[in-house]
């Protein structure tokens, strides 16, 4: 990248400014669903910037997006920062900055990342640096589960409000992840027919569901170490995980149900329906051989994703990263799932993590650094140079 360029750009970002976009965005409390009031903020922030903002309702009127473009004029591609600006169901925490750090509800999930953004975009106007393509920034309500079912970000993809590439500030530093697992939450319920009934009163040839639950709980196993050969070089193994068995009422009652659920996940995209195929079949056996039903509820969290380590947008970042920082992110997949995934599956475009190494999502005490917040506003805004001045294929 041109020496010149990167000097002006990380010049540019202004810490004191970006400091106080996050702190004014970690102001408002925004449980999931209830987004409206900070999108109003971000909205009249960059209004008062001097950024023409749209505010499509995509789905969910409680909180209409927030939409910005910075547009060099000349032909190019389109880069789209993409946030949320929900927080996680937990006591709101109001921001503080003390000793170079930045404190709050959303902190480090994700408002600083979301003030990185707004910061490139400044430092890209006021260095008149972006000399192709274009900047389109959306943020938006409804991505925290299990509150949230990312109806908003869904409705802005249909929409259109969708770049050639798209990056995501998530509290991911490092490795840069270019693959990441799909993910389903299973619940199992192994039934019997019938009413519980004392150990000793049970009809003959009465189905043991708690038996029945064991013995699915040794195939899952079984399961899991026949998918570690379902592998990615970057993304790591299938996997089936079991985190919860319950049944029974007392010691010397034979109970009617037992409930196991856990996850899938799976290294492929593309595979839901098999991977769903599978999981159906080995039930079905289940129910045949201990003679109960068996119901499944197998909710696609969503799809596994990968971006060629060759992708214009894996350059782009690179190159970017090695101009601020001096090296290059080791590759590397991302451990869990974000709207990459999203915007992988629906809008067919290359995403890629990056966002502060901040600590605390999720938890009642984030943490982000000012100086990692404008390592990444440097890292974003010279990624736009690099990207968006390639002429799109
Ligand atoms: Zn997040």
């Amino acid at each position: 990248m041109d020496a010149g360029l990167v000097t002006a750009i990380k010049a540019a970002v202004n810490p004191q400014r970006l400091a106080e976009t996050a702190l004014a965005l970690i102001a408002i409390p925004s449980p999931t669903r209830s987004a409206g009031p900070v999108a109003d903020e971000l909205a009249s922030i960059l209004g008062a910037d001097g950024f023409a903002v749209e505010r499509p309702v995509a789905d969910w009127p409680e909180a209409p997006a927030v939409v910005t473009r910075l547009q060099s004029g000349t032909p190019g591609r389109t880069l789209q920062f993409d946030g949320h600006l929900d927080t996680v169901h937990l006591p709101f925490v109001p921001p503080r900055f003390a000793e170079g750090a930045l404190y709050g509800s959303g902190a480090s999930d994700m408002k600083g990342g979301v003030a990185a953004f707004v910061e490139a975009l400044r430092a890209l106007r006021d260095t008149g640096a972006l000399r192709a393509g274009q900047v389109l920034l959306t943020a938006h309500d409804h991505h925290e589960g299990p509150w949230g079912d990312r109806r908003q970000l869904k409705a802005l993809i249909r929409e259109g409000f969708v770049g050639d590439g798209v990056l995501l500030p998530e509290y991911l530093a490092t490795p840069l992840p270019v693959a990441g697992r799909g993910q389903a939450i299973f619940e199992v319920r192994v039934k019997r027919e019938g009413e519980p009934v004392h150990e000793v009163l049970q009809a003959p040839n009465t189905p043991q569901v708690l038996l029945a639950g064991a013995d699915l709980t040794l195939r899952l196993q079984a399961l899991h170490q026949r998918l570690q050969a379902h592998t990615h070089p970057h993304a790591g193994a299938d996997s089936c995980f079991l985190g919860r068995l319950t049944s029974g009422e007392i010691y010397n009652q034979v109970p009617v149900e037992c409930v196991l659920s856990g996850t899938r996940r799976w290294v492929q995209a593309g595979t839901i329906e098999a991977v769903r195929a599978e999981f159906e079949a080995l039930l079905a056996g289940l129910a045949r051989d201990t003679g109960t039903q068996v119901e499944l509820d197998f909710s696609i969290s969503g799809d596994a994703f990968a971006i060629s380590p060759a992708d214009p947008l894996v350059a782009a970042f690179q190159q970017a990263h090695q101009a601020a920082t001096g090296a290059p992110l080791p590759l590397g997949g991302k451990p869990f799932m974000d709207d990459g995934n999203t915007f992988a599956a629906l809008a067919n475009i290359p995403a890629l993590t990056h966002g502060p190494a901040a600590t605390g999502a999720h938890t009642l005490d984030e943490r982000v650094t000012l100086d990692e917040l404008v390592r990444v506003a440097q890292v974003y805004a010279l990624t736009a140079l690099s990207y968006c001045k390639m002429r799109v294929a």
